[in-house]
């Protein structure tokens, strides 16, 4: 994908950008009218987001790859949909992306920087990867300038910012102990624009999708979490909306990822599961063209949409404790012991045992910041 690729033509709205490229307008409806169920305003709302959309014109943003492993990207280059995709990549014009433009160099700073002059407070400034503060800043240097400057110089133009992955909003794996690069999150550095947090390791592209139609539609960021997530995806707890919750309240639970309880589909609480402590649209939303997700798919949540996670999730196969339901710790206990022998019942009992302090101690010492997007939902 280039920026070739989806030109815009000058004075172009969406509406006739959609047309040129063969769009029709039941399809632009029925879109929008998925995207309005994705913000939780209900299929009525298509209507009035399409004609919001319609009359958009070339919508920029300037997208910064920091500190990162390039999953986000690759997350939102597999967006379902094809229109969905189109809107992203295709028909909002992406100004500057290191990764997707086909040029290099001293071009594409050229091009970051004249596309920030033009759009300068109208842009939509796209943040993945983490900002690296020691050593003044040289363990991510691009273009002969360090993340922080090129994060600070962005951020100055824009009207809002999408911190989009772990990494940009908390550092991910980068921040984990002993954060050898002093890896922080946008919101560490930026403090005088609205950011949102699209939280995931890496996020579900159609979650980005719906916020960038969201902040077109009605010309601000989404309601946000006290993490800075926004409500209509991370509102819930995986736990509360997922496939196999029967059988966690039925005290069926999977005891090894190869025993007929796993084939059976049982609940993965007792080999890790962080579902019960995470709040992520994945059983909604789900992963690969909405083909499944990683529980569907029999693994353990890791709980990667909750804070520092790679701190207070890990181990990422020791079982959460003390999580409410029809006697599921006595239920799990009593297989566990049946199952479990010798050292072996010892780790597992120092796994859950370590997890559980763990996730006390991080949680009581990581700091949450302030964001500057509302937290109050009034979009319907
Ligand atoms: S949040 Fe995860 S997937 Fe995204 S850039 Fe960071 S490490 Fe990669
Ligand atoms: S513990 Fe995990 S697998 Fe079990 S119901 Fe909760 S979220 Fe689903």
């Amino acid at each position: 994908m280039t920026p070739s690729a989806y030109a815009w033509t000058e004075g172009e709205t969406l509406a006739q950008h959609f047309e040129s490229h063969g769009v029709s307008r039941r399809d632009f409806v029925k879109f929008c009218s998925e995207i309005a169920v994705a913000l939780g305003l209900g299929i009525a709302a298509g209507p009035r987001i399409a004609r919001a959309l319609e009359s958009v014109k070339r919508p920029s943003v300037i997208w910064l790859q920091l500190q990162e492993c390039t999953g986000c990207v690759e997350s939102v280059l597999r967006t379902a949909d094809p229109t969905i995709g189109d809107l992203l990549l295709d028909v909002v014009s992406l100004d500057y992306n290191h990764t997707l433009m086909a040029s290099a160099g001293d071009a594409v700073e050229r091009a970051r920087q004249s596309a920030m002059a033009a759009n300068k407070g109208k842009y939509i400034l796209v943040v993945t990867g983490s900002i690296p503060t020691k050593e003044d800043g040289i363990y991510t240097v691009i273009g002969g300038r360090t993340a922080e400057d090129l994060l600070r110089e962005a951020a100055d133009g824009a009207a809002a910012i999408l911190a989009v992955g772990a990494c940009a909003h908390w550092g991910s794996v980068q921040a984990a102990r002993p954060n050898p690069t002093g890896a922080v999150g946008v919101r560490d550095i930026i403090k005088n624009r609205p950011i949102v947090n699209i939280a995931g390791c890496p996020p579900i592209g159609d979650v980005i999708t719906a916020t960038v139609v969201h902040y077109l539609t009605f010309g601000r960021l989404p309601a946000v979490d006290r993490e800075g997530r926004p409500l209509f995806a991370y509102g819930k707890r995986i736990h509360d909306q997922c496939t196999r919750r029967a059988h966690f309240d039925a005290g069926q639970f999977v005891e090894s990822f190869d025993d007929e309880s796993a084939r059976k589909g049982w609940c993965l609480y007792s080999v890790g599961c962080k579902g019960p402590a995470t709040f992520s649209p994945c059983p909604i939303f789900q992963w690969n063209t909405r083909t499944s997700w990683p529980i569907g798919a029999g693994h353990p949540c890791i709980g990667c949409t909750e804070p520092h996670f790679w701190d207070t999730m890990t181990p990422f196969y020791g079982r959460l404790p003390n999580v409410g339901g029809f006697a599921v710790e006595q239920r799990v206990d009593t297989i566990g012991a049946a199952l479990a022998v010798g050292a072996a019942a010892g780790v597992a009992a120092h796994a859950a045992a370590t997890v559980f302090t763990q996730i006390r101690r991080r949680k009581a010492t990581h700091q949450v910041p302030e964001t500057g997007t509302e937290t109050e939902n009034d979009d319907g």
